[in-house]
């Protein structure tokens, strides 16, 4: 768990900027500096070689054109320049004739000794040797001394060679080097740490934003900083004031349900009052007030079964009972069912259908939101007219149509009809025992059907509604 919460905070936009800035800096930093270490070593101690290489050359010409490695002590001047040379780099110059005896040694200690050594015998093969020694300080040179005319190897000359000044040369560069890091270091912490906190200022600000809106203070998120954030911020505040609408229309829903289910009590209350304040009503008026109020009563008890209808569209549409139902039967059902009423007020009901088609839908639900059409048709139609319901389907959709010759929905109410409790006409919905909640149902069971509603109507002319719902249900 701790762990878990270390992980996180350690997990942050400012750390991570602060370790990048950091690293572009201290990364090319570290590579200019060895760069630059080593181009200066490379200067100093590769040329200090290349200037004893040639010194030695040039004396060992001079050994050869002077005779020096048969007689030694007859050329007293090379044997000077040899000490004048060995003082020059502050080391030491040995000269071996052909039978690797030491002929010549500028501190004297070796002469007439004979120097057998692995890279003194390679020279006797024309091989050049050369040892750079940090910790003596030294570089030793070992070179054959040849012949002029032809490469015969007539000796060998050994030189050594303080490398002291330019180590230290180096050394004061490391030192330089170092102090130059660690300023500049010091220098890229700061600008990590300026950066990375310049980089979450926006976000503190939407925090703070945030919490604005979750105290209640502000209705909405100010756009800030970088766009990325305006982003998410006006998809934030599109998610906000759905959320708002969504609040309205429950409360307005909510005060809606009181207001319906109130009026009807309100009908019973006025109605049982009259009765108890009228002394002596005749028996007549007493059945008549009696009937009243059981419609009422009815009225209250199709607004809440259509409630509890709603409440259970608006559940998962885990809730529907998919099954492959013959859609033919079930409208014909329907009709058959609504005859009655309709015959009441001699209005024809027909059923078109085009062909056979089964679906998979929830049959009850369907049923319902079928019905409720139908319902409608017979109810805001005119005496004498006609209602005619159509089944057709294509390979992927079926399409219903009830179609009535009724008194039709003004143009600017269509939007609306959909609504919960929208009544185009209120007095002659409730005189039809309409609780306005019926379209609402069907949309709800449609749309769980993943399938669509439209109404086209003509005032004083009908209405249709065409429905289209896919044959094959899909989660
Ligand atoms: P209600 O219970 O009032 O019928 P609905 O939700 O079923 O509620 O319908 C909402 C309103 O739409 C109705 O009050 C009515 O004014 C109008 N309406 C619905 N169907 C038709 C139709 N076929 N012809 C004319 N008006 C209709």
């Amino acid at each position: 768990m701790k762990k878990t919460k270390f992980i996180k905070n350690f997990y942050s936009l400012r750390l991570l900027v602060f370790l990048l800035v950091l690293l572009a800096g201290v990364v090319p930093l570290s590579i200019l500096e060895v760069v630059l270490y080593q181009n200066v070593r490379q200067t100093l101690l590769g040329s200090r070689e290349t200037e004893l290489r040639n010194q030695t050359l040039i004396m060992a010409n001079q050994i050869v054109t002077a005779g020096y490695l048969y007689n030694a002590s007859a050329s007293i001047n090379l044997t000077g320049e040899m000490q004048q040379m060995a003082k020059d780099y502050d080391g030491r110059i040995m000269v071996m004739d052909a039978s690797f005896m030491v002929i010549s040694d500028t501190v004297d200690v070796n002469v007439g000794r004979f120097l057998i050594d692995a890279n003194v015998l390679a020279a006797y093969d024309g091989t050049v040797y050369s040892h750079m020694d940090e910790e003596q300080e030294t570089l030793l040179l070992i070179m054959p001394i040849q012949s002029t005319s032809n490469d015969t190897v007539l000796g060998v000359i050994a030189v050594s060679s303080s490398i002291a000044q330019q180590l230290a040369q180096l050394g004061s560069l490391q030192g330089k080097l170092v102090l130059l890091t660690v300023m500049l270091v010091i220098v890229l912490l700061v600008l990590a740490l300026w950066a990375s906190h310049i980089v979450v200022i926006p976000f503190a600000s939407l925090k703070e934003s945030v919490k604005q809106v979750s105290t209640g203070t502000v209705s909405s998120l100010n756009p800030v900083g970088y766009s990325e954030l305006t982003e998410i911020t006006v998809a934030f505040n599109s998610i906000l004031s759905q959320l708002q609408k969504l609040d309205e229309s429950r409360q307005e829903f909510v005060s809606n349900v009181s207001h319906e289910l109130k009026t009807p009590i309100t009908s019973i209350r006025v109605l049982a009052d009259s009765l108890m304040t009228m002394e002596d009503a005749p028996i007549e008026l007493y059945k008549e007030f009696m009937e009243d109020i059981s419609k009422e009563i009815d009225r209250e008890a199709k607004i809440i079964s259509d409630l509890l209808a709603l409440v259970k569209m608006d559940k998962s549409a885990a809730a529907l009972e998919i099954s492959k139902v013959d859609m033919n039967e079930l409208l014909n059902s329907i009709l058959h069912r609504l005859l009655p009423i309709a015959k009441q007020r001699n209005i024809e009901l027909v059923m078109e259908s085009f062909r056979p088609v089964t679906a998979e839908v929830d049959e009850t639900k369907l049923t319902l939101a079928i019905s409720n059409l139908v319902e409608n048709a017979i109810k805001y139609n005119v005496d004498n007219g006609f209602v005619h319901v159509s089944l057709n389907a294509d390979h992927r959709y079926m399409y219903i149509k009830v179609q009535d010759s009724g008194v039709g929905i003004p143009e600017d109410c269509l939007d609306l009809i959909f609504d919960r409790f929208y009544r185009v006409d209120k007095a002659r919905s409730r005189e039809t025992g309409g609780t306005g909640l019926g379209l609402a149902i069907t949309k709800s069971v449609i749309q769980m059907h993943n399938g669509a509603i439209r109404v086209y109507s003509k005032l004083n002319e009908g209405t249709t509604f065409s429905v289209r719902i896919p044959l094959n249900y899909k989660e």
